[in-house]
């Protein structure tokens, strides 16, 4: 990829907790290609974190809190966006939730309460972040968004993780279609197991990199550079022509029969 594929472009970052999360990785490809970025943080606990990151990118440290359950959270966030850009061009949507009990354990227990909250907080967040972002993409633009190959087969206490991501793939191709005309593109990346504050609270996290290892046919899972690599090229006109995908970052895992 060409150095500066993003200069001059915005981009809003949602899912920054710390420096392993995928949403820094990505943030930091997308500033390495000159792009200007606004982060969200769930939470006072956090604010530290990624108000020390934002800051380690040099610039100007543009940043305002979002708990993307909260309607009345991304209203204010976005008028935070308004006071500070009038275009946005990018989106990076790397947020997840469950509950820890509904990440172990039989599937048949998921609770409605379980089911529910990582439905809201992982999936119908995009479709909410979208909308409210929607008048500001005026000028096209790429919104990415983190997956697991959990979506689509049936990997042990992902449980109703899996269920979301698959919910999360779908919207991604809804989404696509809705605001293709508008040369708005929406894309998935379905990441390899990456050891993050998310998946610690996976039971069993550490099987799970341990069969990629074995498994996939580079002999290991991602690195989350390669993820960061990845979200650049997606947010780039590199990927022009690609919308409504999900790409798999996993080592080839996800071609593996047995
Ligand atoms: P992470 O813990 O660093 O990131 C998860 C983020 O979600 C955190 O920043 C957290 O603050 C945010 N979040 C949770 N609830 C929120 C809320 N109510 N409002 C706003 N933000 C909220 O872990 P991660 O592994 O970087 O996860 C990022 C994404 O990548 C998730 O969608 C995850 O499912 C996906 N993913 C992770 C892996 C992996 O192995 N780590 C693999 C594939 C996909």
């Amino acid at each position: 990829m060409e150095k500066g594929m993003l200069a001059g472009k915005t981009g809003l970052v949602f899912g920054v907790a710390n420096r392993r999360s995928i949403a820094w990785a990505i943030a930091q490809a997308w500033a390495a290609q000159g792009a200007r970025l606004i982060f969200s943080y769930a939470g006072d606990r956090i604010r530290g974190n990624v108000e020390e990151l934002a800051a380690s990118l040099g610039g100007e440290v543009l940043i305002a809190p979002c708990d993307v359950s909260k309607d009345e959270d991304i209203t204010t966030f976005f008028e935070y966006v308004k006071s500070k850009t009038d275009r946005v061009d990018m989106i990076l949507h790397s947020i997840a939730f469950a509950p820890k009990e509904a990440l172990e354990g039989e599937f048949l227990n998921t609770s409605r309460d379980a089911f529910l909250t990582a439905q809201n907080i992982s999936v119908y967040s995009l479709i909410a972040l979208m909308r409210a972002a929607s008048p500001l993409f005026t000028d096209g633009g790429s919104v990415v968004t983190l997956s697991f190959y959990g979506g689509v087969k049936v990997f042990p206490n992902y449980n109703v993780m899996g269920v979301a991501k698959a919910a999360l793939e779908a919207s991604v191709r809804y989404l696509a279609a809705e605001l293709g005309p508008r040369q708005i593109r929406v894309n998935a990346i379905s990441a390899g197991p990456v050891n993050t504050l998310a998946a610690r609270g996976i039971a069993k996290f550490s099987e799970l990199l341990k069969v990629y290892g074995d498994r996939a046919p580079l002999g290991r899972t991602c690195e989350l550079e390669e993820i960061g690599q990845t979200g650049a090229f997606l947010a780039s006109s590199a990927s022009s022509g690609i919308t409504g995908q999900t790409l798999y970052v996993d080592g080839g895992y996800e071609i593996t029969g047995c």
